[in-house]
C-alpha cells in the first residue's frame, strides 16, 4: 500500500460541494453515516446562494404535477427524460414541504404562499424569498446540518480527483488553498456536487466555484458526461465588466417586465404567443437574430412602471442597480444574454448515480435528463432537493460493508509539482472564455466551432492525464476539458434545439437528432 500524502481519513460518504445539492444530500443521509462535506469556496460563493427567482413546485391548488410536467417538457424541446420529469414534479412537492418544515422563509400572502410566475410556466409556481430564494434555502439546511448533525464541514479545499479500487470510488484527493498541503479523504460513496461550468465563458451569471471540476474529475474517473453542448443563456443580465454578471430574474418579467430594443421597440410581440415571458432559448434566439441583422449590442429591460409592492419583491436587485447608478423606476436597463445554467454534466439514473459504483452526481453537475435541450426556471433548485434525498436513500440502502478491506489495497501515485506560473494560465483562461463566446456561445457555426477545437486541442491532452497542482492550473485544465465536449458536441448536433443554436443548421431535425450525445473514457475502468 502507497500512500504518498500527509494524512488519510475514512468516511462513509463525501460529498463535494456545499450548494442546494450537497446540502440537501447530507440532509436526508441518515446521522449514523460518517459524512464529509468539503468545498473550495466559502458557501456564499455557489449557483444555489445566487439563485433569485425562487422554487418551482405545484402547491397552488390552481396547479397541478401534470401542469408543471407539461411546462417542463414543453421547454425542454423534445429532450427531457419523461420518468424523471414525472419524479421530479410529484415528489418536489413533498420536498417543498420538508423545506416549510425546516424553517425555509418562504415568502406568505396572508395565509397563502407567495407564488411568482415565470417564463415557460403555465402557472405562478415558484415559491420565493424575495430575490434571495437559494441563500435562504442554502442557510436553513446548513444551520441545521451544523446544530443538529455530526457532518463534517470543510471549506478552502479544493478537490481534484476521485480514487478507484477495484473499479469502485474509493476517496478523493485534493488540497487546501492556504497553503497547498494535499490530503486524501477515503469513503466507499462520493457525490459529486460541484455545480456547474459557465465559467468556460467569459459572460456568465456565474460565481467563479463554476469551473466544472466534478464533471471534470468524474469524466476522468470513467464517467459518462452527456448533452454537453446545451448551455443555457439568461436574456437579461446587465450588461457590465463586472464579475459574475448581475442577474435580473426572469420574476421582473412575470411581474410585467417589457423586453425593448435599443430603440425602445418591443421585440417578442408577434414572435412567440407567451411573448416577453416566452421559454428563455426563444428569447435569446430573438436576441441573437437581432444581433446579427440590425447589429444590436445590448436590449433594454423597462421596469418602470413597477409598483412600490413589485420593487420589494426583486429588492436585492434594485439595490445592486442601485450601486451600478441604475434607478430601476426611471432608467432603462441595459441587459445582454449571458452563460447561466450548465445543462450537461454526469450522466446519472433515478437515483443519482453515475455508470461507476460509488460515485454519484446531483444537481447541476449531473446530467439527469430533467432538463431535456432547455432547463425551465426554477426547476434547478428543485432537482438539487429531489436528487439529494434519492441518492442519500440509494446510499443508505447500499450498505457499507467490506470497505475497510478493499482500502488496503488502494494505491495513490504522486501528483508532479506546479509546472506554470498562475499569470500565463490566467492569459490563456481568458483566451479560451473569449472565443468560447465569440464561437460556442449564442449562436454557432461550425467553423467557429472548428478554430476553438484547435485551441483546445492544444491542452487537451495534459487536461485529460494531468488535472493540476494548483487552483488556476487545475480549474484551467477542468475548463480546457469541459470546453472540449461542449464544442465536440455541439459540431455534431446539426441542428438547432432547445439552447443550442446552429446558425448554419436553424430548423430542429428530429428525424436526425432526437438523441442524447454521452461520452466517457474507455480506458478509465480500473
Ligand atoms: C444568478 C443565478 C440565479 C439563479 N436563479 C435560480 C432560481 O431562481 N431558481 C433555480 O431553480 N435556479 C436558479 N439558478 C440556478 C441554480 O442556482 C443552480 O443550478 C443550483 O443552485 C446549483 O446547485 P448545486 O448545488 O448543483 O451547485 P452550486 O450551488 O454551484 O454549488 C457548487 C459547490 O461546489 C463547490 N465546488 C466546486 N468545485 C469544487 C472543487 N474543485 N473542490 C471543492 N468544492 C468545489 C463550490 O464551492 C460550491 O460549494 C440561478 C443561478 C444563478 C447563477
Amino acid at each position: 500500500m502507497v500512500f504518498d500524502f500527509n494524512e488519510k481519513e475514512l468516511f462513509d460518504v463525501i460529498i463535494i460541494g456545499e450548494g442546494i445539492a450537497g446540502l440537501a444530500t447530507a440532509y436526508y443521509l441518515p446521522d449514523k453515516l460518517k459524512v464529509l462535506v468539503l468545498s473550495k469556496a466559502s458557501q456564499d460563493i455557489s449557483n444555489t446562494w445566487m439563485a433569485q427567482g425562487g422554487i418551482a413546485a405545484s402547491i397552488s391548488k390552481f396547479d397541478s404535477p401534470e401542469s408543471h410536467f407539461n411546462d417542463t417538457v414543453a421547454a425542454g424541446d423534445g429532450l427531457c427524460d419523461e420518468t424523471v420529469v414525472r419524479v421530479v414534479v410529484q415528489e418536489g412537492r413533498e420536498r417543498i414541504v420538508e423545506m416549510i418544515q425546516l424553517g425555509v422563509p418562504f415568502e406568505r400572502i396572508d395565509d397563502e404562499f407567495s407564488l411568482a410566475r415565470e417564463g415557460g410556466h403555465s402557472f405562478a409556481r415558484i415559491l420565493h424569498y424575495g430575490d434571495q430564494t437559494g441563500k435562504a434555502i442554502a442557510s436553513t439546511l446548513k444551520s441545521y446540518l451544523v446544530s443538529n448533525r455530526r457532518v463534517k464541514f470543510l471549506e478552502g479545499f479544493f478537490f481534484e480527483q476521485i480514487i478507484k479500487s477495484n473499479g469502485k470510488a474509493a476517496g478523493i484527493t485534493g488540497y487546501f488553498l492556504d497553503n497547498n498541503k494535499r490530503f486524501t479523504f477515503l469513503a466507499p460513496n462520493v457525490v459529486i456536487a460541484t455545480g456547474g461550468a459557465c465559467h468556460i465563458y467569459k459572460s456568465t451569471t456565474n460565481p467563479f466555484t463554476a469551473t466544472g471540476d466534478g464533471i471534470a474529475a468524474g469524466f476522468r474517473a470513467g464517467a459518462y458526461i452527456s448533452d454537453m453542448e446545451f448551455v443555457q443563456f439568461h436574456p437579461t443580465v446587465l450588461k457590465d465588466e463586472r464579475s459574475p454578471m448581475l442577474l435580473i430574474t426572469e420574476a421582473a418579467r412575470g411581474m410585467g417586465a417589457r423586453l425593448l430594443t435599443p430603440e425602445k421597440e418591443p421585440f417578442m410581440e408577434g414572435y412567440h404567443i407567451m411573448e416577453d415571458l416566452a421559454p428563455r432559448f426563444v428569447v435569446v434566439r430573438r436576441m441573437a437574430e437581432l444581433m446579427l441583422d440590425k447589429g444590436y449590442d445590448y436590449f433594454l429591460l423597462d421596469m418602470r412602471h413597477f409598483s412600490d409592492e413589485d420593487v420589494k419583491n426583486i429588492s436585492f436587485i434594485a439595490s445592486e442597480l442601485r450601486k451600478r447608478g441604475y434607478d430601476l423606476k426611471n432608467d432603462l436597463i441595459p441587459v445582454i444574454p449571458a452563460a447561466h445554467y450548465f445543462i450537461g454534466g454526469l450522466k446519472t439514473d433515478l437515483y443519482g448515480r453515475t455508470n461507476v459504483p460509488g460515485i454519484y452526481a446531483c444537481g447541476e453537475a449531473s446530467c439527469s435528463g430533467l432538463h431535456g435541450a432547455n432547463r425551465l426556471a426554477s426547476n434547478s433548485l428543485l432537482e438539487g432537493l429531489v436528487f439529494g434525498k434519492r441518492i442519500a436513500d440509494s446510499i443508505s440502502a447500499s450498505g457499507l460493508s467490506g470497505f475497510k478491506s478493499a482500502v488496503k489495497d488502494l494505491e495513490i501515485t504522486a501528483r508532479p509539482e506546479f509546472r506554470g506560473k498562475c499569470d500565463d494560465v490566467f492569459k490563456e483562461i481568458n483566451v479560451l472564455k473569449e472565443k468560447m463566446d465569440a464561437r460556442a456561445g449564442i449562436a454557432r457555426v461550425e467553423e467557429g466551432l472548428k478554430e476553438i477545437l484547435s485551441f483546445i486541442e492544444k491542452y487537451y491532452y495534459d487536461a485529460l492525464e494531468f488535472c493540476g497542482t494548483n487552483k488556476c492550473e487545475s480549474e484551467f485544465y477542468n475548463m480546457v476539458l469541459i470546453s472540449k465536449w461542449v464544442v465536440t458536441m455541439a459540431l455534431n448536433r446539426k441542428e438547432s434545439r432547445g439552447v443550442h443554436l446552429r446558425l448554419d443548421y436553424p430548423q430542429k431535425n428530429d428525424d436526425e437528432f432526437k438523441f442524447h450525445q454521452s461520452i466517457r473514457r474507455s480506458y478509465a475502468d480500473n
